[in-house]
């Protein structure tokens, strides 16, 4: 049966896709739409159309299953033409999301009425594109430059009212949206109003160096980005070309983008976001336990974060402290948090009384006796992990998820302080843990099924990306960023500088370099963990002590305001000679002779030792798919979306290329740093990549 079909009411015909879930444009429906318009022009009783979709909203957007293979006609831009160039008025009738190619179809009929609650959108920047449908052309049209600027190169869906406003929809309807849409037509009809076509209308003139002042508007916020610079390209020719000319230099841009390695790599992680969710050894329909209350123990950086995204998600949550001082100084924390969002606009402060409602403090374990999930947050040390859980274990109630925020310690010897193993795993949160997107979620050898289900569907509702990884030494995340951290600190021993270092990882497209992040963090931390594990370190690394000697001078980062850079007030870096020469003499003393490094080798050793690393993290089982590392790293540690995470980019940068610099690399700084993974080496000689290697990823199936 064809998803289109055609009624009649009096002399209005109403089109309707009904294509479910989302009324996506796939072939069956252009095709359908196109057979549709035909006979309701040819019924000389249709005086006017009504578009309409059934279900829960208008056409979401292009089919994207078809995405990057050959169109069959008729195209969506014809469908779109066909609708612009009826003779009979078309209205399109808006509920739910229209978006991208589903917008771009309202766009081309000669009017749009919307139910309040209707959003417009057109979101392809999201993935690396532009509108390719005559969205850019035609929105300048209805709404001016500087909206359709802001809508396309935002993309985040716009509410009716201000799409009203924006001169993009004609009137918002209560009740009945197909009743709405056919009086609307019949009104069309006997007021004999004219078909409109928005390619008719002439762009409204934008102010002058309107496109330069948006430009510099986003080049911080979109940088490392192809698609937002392209949209003004394009939004420029709708200015100044001829309607046809116009789309024809969005077409030569949309194809341009689709076969950007930008686009690729947003595209990729689109899709992988979503796989991630699922724990592929898991049955889909695995049961979960209800989480209705929640238990944060530790009131600390994380703990309070923690706390915050469970009450955001209106989930009550009991906070326990060791003692009054530490409690008190969390709760003000919070607060102050709430605050700072308040003054800035983003919380009302309704929002924020109801949140810091939800969120009772406590002294006693025995507050925790009623939550169905726990997560601990207190100091990084096994001892009082195992105190901590084992009074955990007196109190939860049974069937109480009880999980550990630790970043580096085995959540089976966590759970081993429990006599419910079955219900202990790892939630492991970004700093700051309210702001952070990453949920590392880490099954231990004996969590039980329904307790990793609970724990990726409760990082859902409370906003993460939730990935399930395996118990290993600082988990993925972690364990990859020691790695890269080791190999800064051989380079500056070797003749680099830390903002030589953290130049080509922000160019790279890194929020920031390598100790940079140390210096926010606060290197005391790093020091710590540094220490406790000393003797475990091969000797080039246990004599590499240039941390040591910046925390020995108190220097900890931005918070005593010098760490590996000078801060002022405002916490403004500046490289800090003090540091250099505390470098160079380190090389003398190590008897390091200090050599110039390009920008070359800094990229090839800080990213390839993760990718290195990343493969033996897939050997051994401890993340399942190679997308499960790229999600971990877009959303924990701010590798650029537009080079689709590590494991992507490696990829596209080709194995045995990779596997060259390693050979140089492992000759230069020694075997046991950089000796290839097994796997690495196997794809690389079979000419595969991570994505490709038998395991179909999401990259290839959309790529
Ligand atoms: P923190 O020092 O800021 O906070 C720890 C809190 O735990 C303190 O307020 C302390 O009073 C409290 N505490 C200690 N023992 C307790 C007990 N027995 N009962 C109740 N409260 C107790 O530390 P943090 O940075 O929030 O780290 C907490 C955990 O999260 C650690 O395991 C750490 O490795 C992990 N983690 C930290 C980060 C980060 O960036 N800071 C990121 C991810 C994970």
């Amino acid at each position: 049966m064809s998803p289109v079909s055609l009624s009649k009411h009096g002399n209005v015909a109403v089109i309707t896709i009904d294509n479910p879930p989302v009324n996506a444009l796939s072939h069956a429906v252009r095709d359908g739409l196109q057979r549709e318009l035909a006979a309701a022009s040819a019924d000389a009783g249709v005086k006017a159309i009504a578009l309409t979709c059934a279900g829960r909203t208008f056409s979401a957007g292009a089919d994207i299953t078809e995405f990057g293979k050959p169109i069959a006609p008729p195209s969506l831009r014809d469908v779109i033409d066909a609708f612009e160039a009826s003779p009979k008025p078309v209205v399109a009738a808006l509920h739910g999301t229209a978006f991208g190619g589903g917008f771009e179809l309202a766009l081309g009929c000669h009017y749009r009425i919307a139910v309040p609650g209707a959003k417009v959108g057109l979101p392809e920047v999201k993935l690396g594109l532009i509108p390719g449908a005559g969205g850019t052309q035609r929105l300048p049209r209805l709404a001016g430059v500087e909206a359709a600027l802001q809508a396309i190169v935002d993309g985040n869906p716009i509410p009716a009212a201000k799409a009203k406003a924006m001169g993009v929809i004609d009137e918002i309807v209560e009740g009945d949206l197909t009743a709405a849409a056919i009086a609307y037509a019949q009104r069309l009809a006997s007021e004999n109003r004219p078909t409109r076509p928005t390619s008719t209308l002439s762009v409204p003139a934008p102010k002058q160096g309107a496109f330069e002042e948006f430009e510099r508007g986003i080049a911080r916020k979109h940088r490392g980005f192809l698609a937002p610079f392209k949209a003004i390209e394009a939004l420029r020719g709708a200015a100044t070309l001829p309607f046809a000319q116009g789309m024809e230099l969005e077409r030569d841009i949309f194809m341009a983008l689709m076969a950007s390695p930008e686009s690729k790599a947003q595209r990729h992680v689109f899709f992988a976001e979503r796989e991630v969710a699922k724990i592929p050894d898991l049955p889909a329909d695995t049961p979960t336990r209800e989480v209705a209350t929640a238990g944060v123990v530790g009131a600390g950086t994380m703990g309070g974060g923690i706390a915050m995204c469970f009450a955001n998600a209106g989930i009550p949550v009991t906070v326990v402290e060791s003692t009054q001082e530490a409690l008190d100084r969390g709760m003000a924390t919070i607060r102050k948090n709430y605050a700072n969002s308040v003054a800035r606009g983003s919380l009302r402060q309704e929002d924020m009384d109801r949140r810091v409602a939800l969120i009772k403090p406590s002294l006693d374990y025995a507050a925790l006796s009623a939550a169905d999930l726990i997560i601990e947050a207190v100091f990084e040390e096994m001892a009082i992990k195992h105190e901590v859980f084992g009074k955990l274990d007196a109190v939860a109630k049974p069937g109480a998820i009880l999980a550990s925020n630790t970043s580096y310690l085995d959540v089976d010897q966590i759970a081993d302080a429990t006599k419910r193993p079955r219900d202990v795993l790892g939630m492991h949160f970004f700093s700051p843990a309210n702001v952070m997107k990453l949920l590392e979620n880490v099954r231990g050898a004996r969590s039980a099924p329904d307790v990793l289900a609970t724990a990726q569907k409760v990082g859902k509702r409370i906003a993460k990306v939730p990935v399930m990884v395996g118990v290993s030494d600082g988990f993925v995340g972690n364990r990859m960023l020691a790695r890269r951290m080791r190999e800064c600190f051989f380079l500056l021993e070797e003749g680099a500088l830390p903002w030589q270092v953290d130049k080509v990882l922000y160019d790279f497209g890194f929020p920031m370099g390598n100790f940079a992040m140390s210096d926010l963090a606060g290197l005391d931390v790093g020091w710590r963990n540094r220490k406790s594990r000393l003797d475990r370190l091969r000797p080039r690394e246990r004599d590499c002590d240039i941390l040591d000697r910046l925390c020995e001078m108190g220097r900890y980062g931005q918070k005593t305001g010098a760490g590996f850079y000078r801060y002022d007030e405002k916490r403004n870096a500046s490289p800090d000679p003090l540091i250099e020469e505390l470098i160079v003499e380190h090389s003398k003393r190590r008897g390091i002779e200090r050599r110039a490094i390009s920008d070359e080798e800094i990229l090839e050793r800080t990213l390839y030792v993760m990718v290195n690393e990343g493969a033996k993290i897939l050997e051994e089982g401890v993340a399942a798919r190679p997308h499960d590392i790229d999600i971990v790293w877009i959303y924990g540690y701010g590798f650029p979306v537009y080079r689709g995470g590590p494991m992507f980019w490696a990829d596209q940068v080709g194995l045995p290329k990779i596997m060259e610099a390693i050979g140089r690399y492992r000759d230069r700084v020694g075997a046991e740093y950089w000796t290839p993974a097994p796997l690495l080496a196997r794809l690389a000689a079979e000419g595969k990549g991570f994505y490709a290697s038998g395991k179909r990823g999401p990259a290839s199936s959309s790529a």
